[in-house]
């Protein structure tokens, strides 16, 4: 919790450009959700849709409906831009394509796309027809894509040819699945269709303009993403509509929406970051939205940054450190003037890249906490407030976090322990896809556990210490150890596998798999590569290992479990015997 990095004070609020929609200390006095519900607009009757909120109620709205929502960076540097009112009649039609297909309230309707408009206006259409979207990273191989459409029973799938060829295999294992529709994006593909598909764009061209949206309640299920845990495959954390009011509020307290704003968010939709703020938050707070369908590059995501005259910029620390690693004179080449409001959320960001920002970019990182389960930020540091470098900072209001010990009671301030929520907030994840028991096990004693470890400090200034499991964090994106050995141990040369995440100065983590091997294989550096393209041609090169380190065998507990963490102990170089605290049952 300590840093030598001192805090960095906020100037008065009359001197921000603009004023801080939240002025974190002095503006909690008395905070009521219904305010925040209030300024939502509700469906006629009562109900609440996110799309609804996102996109029709600047659509229907005489003085918004012609406003920039989406100003779209294809790849290949092409540009399209979309008003709300667009945005509303694209989504329109696609509910109508989904309806016309018999999609009903509660059905789920996986999306495997890159970053395309098309991607933005099937998420709407699907929430605006009852559906719950199920987003996937358009990385993944057949593996994760197989695993997560099986487990929620999805019933169509909209896609792009390329990832839809990626897939072929997965499609007779996935019987609820009634309709593939493809998008092919300005004719990029020339053999876009399989026999079996729906084409986008025929669908689209027959449908009606005008839909009404399904009347759900702030009950109902509207997003499912699939998170990784310790054991067993990924479970579908699945949210309602009612998760819309902290998405929007947070959006205005701890991203400092305002309605003047160009925002870009670098996350991907497959992830949470990218549907709760890379389409909900904005959107529902009017602002308008840089999507960029590229990668990283560090010269052109300058670039970006100046050519569209970024405002408000929610990125990842990985991203931090790259553009660091990239040096400090190529961010003199550009102009960052318009920037007005930095961000980082996914992994613990460095004091050093907090202070890096202010530096180069002339704005601190403000760091935040939160998680596919909390469905929105819970732990911000503010536009208003005073920054401690490598805090994640408060709680945002109308949420209480507190650290427990192992008897899942509250700690003092600087002692590390299990981070927790008081349960109630509004993103509250309402179940893991069929697996009540696993989501009932996140709850003890009043509190929903996160699965970190952190410490508070005596002003309430939240800093993160580790994960309580072994779920590995590269990236930003977590991986779950059992997924990568099930891929490893399906290679016919491996018997067994134990994986961990091993210290990475950029990536935080890197995925680093100890693999024995069957009788009649022999250790070798073809066989290493073997293996690793295996695992990633099925998983993601994201999440699959970057390193193999062959071993006679693994250590193991009486029962058979393979002891992580004296693996990983081992690899960090912690000292012979210091297995303590290592499971054993
Ligand atoms: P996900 O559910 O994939 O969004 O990952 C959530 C996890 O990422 C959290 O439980 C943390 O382990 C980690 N995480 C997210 N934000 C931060 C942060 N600001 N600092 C440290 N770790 C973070």
């Amino acid at each position: 919790m300590s840093t030598s990095f001192s805090p960095i004070p906020k100037p008065p609020i009359d001197k921000f450009e603009v004023t801080p929609n939240l002025n974190y200390d002095t503006d909690l006095d008395g905070f009521d959700w219904q305010t925040i519900m209030d300024e939502l607009d509700w469906l006629p009757g009562g109900g609440l849709n996110k799309a609804h909120e996102a996109i029709d109620r600047h659509a229907l709205n005489p003085e918004t409906a012609n406003k920039l929502a989406m100003i779209w960076e294809g790849k290949n540097g092409e540009r399209e831009d979309y008003t709300f009112a667009d945005m509303k009649e694209q989504s329109d039609k696609f509910a109508n394509v989904l309806k016309s297909l018999g999609i009903e309230l509660g059905d789920r309707v996986f999306i495997f796309m890159e970053r395309v408009p098309e991607l933005y206006f099937a998420f709407f259409g699907i929430l605006k027809a009852g559906a719950v979207a199920g987003p996937l990273f358009s990385a993944f191989g057949p593996d994760p894509v197989k695993d997560r459409m099986e487990d929620a029973g999805a019933k169509i799938l909209v896609t792009q040819p390329d990832l839809r060829r990626k897939v072929t295999e997965i499609i007779p294992h996935l019987p609820e699945l009634q309709h593939i529709i493809v998008v092919n994006k300005d004719n990029r593909d020339p053999e876009p269709l399989d026999a079996q598909d729906l084409s986008y764009e025929v669908e689209m061209a027959k449908a009606s303009a005008e839909f009404q949206i399904t009347n759900t309640s702030q009950n109902d299920y509207s997003i499912m993403h699939y998170t990784s845990g310790t054991t067993g495959k990924p479970k579908g954390a699945i949210h309602r509509h009612h998760a819309v009011i902290q998405q929007y509020s947070t959006g205005k307290w701890a991203l400092d929406f305002h309605p003047d704003d160009l925002y870009w968010c670098t996350a991907d939709p497959g992830w949470v970051t990218g549907t709760s703020y890379g389409m909900i938050a904005p959107w529902t707070n009017g602002v308008t939205q840089l999507i960029y369908e590229g990668g990283f590059r560090a010269s052109y995501w300058y670039e970006l940054i100046q050519k569209y005259k970024v405002t408000v910029w929610y990125t990842a620390p990985t991203a931090i450190r790259m553009l660091m690693k990239a040096g400090d004179e190529l961010p003199k080449k550009y102009d960052f003037s318009s920037l007005r409001f930095a961000a980082s959320v996914g992994e613990p960001l460095n004091p050093e890249a907090v202070v890096w920002g202010k530096d180069v970019l002339g704005h601190v990182f403000h760091d935040n906490w939160w998680q596919t389960e909390t469905g929105a930020i819970l732990c911000a540091n503010y536009a208003s407030s005073e920054i401690r470098p490598g805090s994640m900072g408060r709680p945002i209001p109308g949420v209480e976090l507190a650290i427990l010990d192992e008897d899942f009671k509250p700690v003092g301030p600087g002692q590390d322990g299990n981070l927790a929520v008081r349960p109630g907030w509004p993103s509250m994840f309402q179940h893991y896809w069929q697996k009540t028991d696993m989501y009932n096990s996140r709850f003890k004693r009043g509190w929903y556990i996160t699965g970190d470890t952190a410490n508070v400090d005596k002003d309430g200034y939240f800093w993160f210490v580790g994960r309580a499991d072994d779920v590995i964090n590269t990236a930003g994106h977590l991986v779950g150890p059992f997924e990568v050995e099930s891929a490893l141990i399906e290679h016919e040369a491996v018997a067994e596998a134990g994986v961990i995440g091993k210290p990475d100065p950029i990536a935080m983590e890197l995925v680093k798999a100890f693999v024995s091997l069957k009788e009649g294989f022999e250790p070798s550096e073809k066989l290493r590569r073997d293996i690793m393209r295996f695992v990633r041609s099925k998983m993601a090169a994201a999440v699959a290992p970057r390193e193999i380190e062959f071993i006679d065998s693994l250590p193991k507990t009486r029962s058979g479990k393979i002891m992580r963490r004296l693996l990983k102990a081992r690899e960090l170089g912690l000292p012979e015997g210091d297995t303590s605290t290592l499971e054993d049952d």
